[in-house]
This record gives C-alpha cells, structure tokens and sequence, in this order.
C-alpha cells in the first residue's frame, strides 16, 4: 500500500532491537485519514473471506479494527490484556510480549464470541506471532473460526509470517518491512 509506505519511510523511526516506532500516526497520535485507507485495503484484500466479526487486540489494533467494522457494518470485538473483575465467561491466552519483553494474559468474554462466529482478527504489527497466536487461541476456546489475519505492518524479518502462513492462514500485510539494520527501513515494494 503505496500511501503507508510513503508514511512509513518518511515518518517511521527505527530503534534498537529491531523495533519500528511509527507512533506518530499509528500507534500514540493517530491519523483518522490514513487509518480510513488502510481499512478499505483491508476490504478489498478480504472481499473473498466470509466473517461476521471483526477481532484486535487493546490498544493499537482497536483504530484499524474499528474502521474494517465500520465500513462493513459488522461488530469489533477486543481482547483485553487486564482481566476485568466484571467479566463473566472468560477465555483467556498467554502472549509474550516483543516490545516489553515479558508474558502477559489476553482476555475475551465468550459473550461476544461464539461458536458459529467467523472472525477476521486485525492488528497494527506482525513480528513474532505471539500476539497473533494467542487471538488464535481465544477463537478456537469459544468454538468460532478464523477467516484471515490483517496486519497494517509485518516486520518480514521476524518469524511470525512464516508460522501463520504456514498454518495456511490466510494473512494480508500493507507494509512489509524487510529489514531495520542499521537503524535504516527498508520497505518491500
Ligand atoms: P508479535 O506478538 O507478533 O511478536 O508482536 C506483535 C505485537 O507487538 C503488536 O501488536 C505490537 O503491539 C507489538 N510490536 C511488535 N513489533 C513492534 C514494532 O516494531 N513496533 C511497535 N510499535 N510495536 C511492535
């Protein structure tokens, strides 16, 4: 996606560790225009897929996910990583975290998602899977089915691609980041 990547080279910094901070208009100041865009490209690359719920994980995926849910007037659903006293009917999956670097529980009421359900899960970063396979797991503890995976940014250099589409995943990433070395982007084109 020709837009994200301009966005990408000309305001994404590169840290240590091989982490990409783009924390100007996606991940802390967010731009509502960009994230429009990205969600149609989501439509689009998805049109063949059939689901009825839109998936993310709290925070950074809610501003995409909401804007697919929007556009096709379906629910979005988050996980939550704090465990709410409140929730009743839980299910629940252990993520480690890239970015924090330590284990953390992902949380969803079995409420709002249920057998019968077919969910595109939508998240800002792919690198490891972690993340990802954990929303898996939710999925599969409520009985529902994975329809596709959309990642606004998937770090190609990272093992998480390959282990999703491997599972035969049907994964659609916008931005894929070959390498940060060097504290230099370099975008696939
Ligand atoms: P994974 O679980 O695939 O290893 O990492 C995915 C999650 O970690 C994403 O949801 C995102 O929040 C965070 N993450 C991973 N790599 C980066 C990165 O380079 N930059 C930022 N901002 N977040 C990242």
């Amino acid at each position: 996606m020709k837009l994200l990547k301009e966005r990408i080279l000309q305001d994404g910094k590169c840290f240590e560790g091989g982490i990409l901070k783009v924390d100007s208009f996606i991940n802390h100041q967010m731009d509502p225009t960009l994230m429009k865009a990205i969600a149609v490209e989501f439509v689009r690359r998805f049109a063949s897929e059939r689901f009825n719920k839109v998936m993310t994980i709290e925070a950074s995926g809610i501003a995409p996910a909401i804007m697919v849910g929007f556009l096709l007037d379906l629910p979005v659903i988050f996980a939550k990583k704090k465990k709410p006293k409140t929730m009743e009917h839980m299910l629940s999956a252990r993520v480690f975290s890239f970015t924090k670097e330590r284990e953390y529980d992902i949380c969803l009421s079995r409420d709002f998602l249920t057998p019968g359900d077919r969910v595109l899960f939508i998240d800002d970063f792919l690198a490891n899977g972690n993340a990802a396979l954990g929303a898996i797991e939710l999925i599969d503890q409520a009985g529902a089915q994975l329809a596709g995976m959309g990642f606004i940014i998937e770090k190609a250099f990272q093992q998480g691609g390959g282990i999703l589409r491997d599972r035969g995943i049907h994964i659609e990433s916008l931005a894929m980041i070959d390498s940060l070395d060097n504290c230099r982007i370099h975008i696939r084109d």
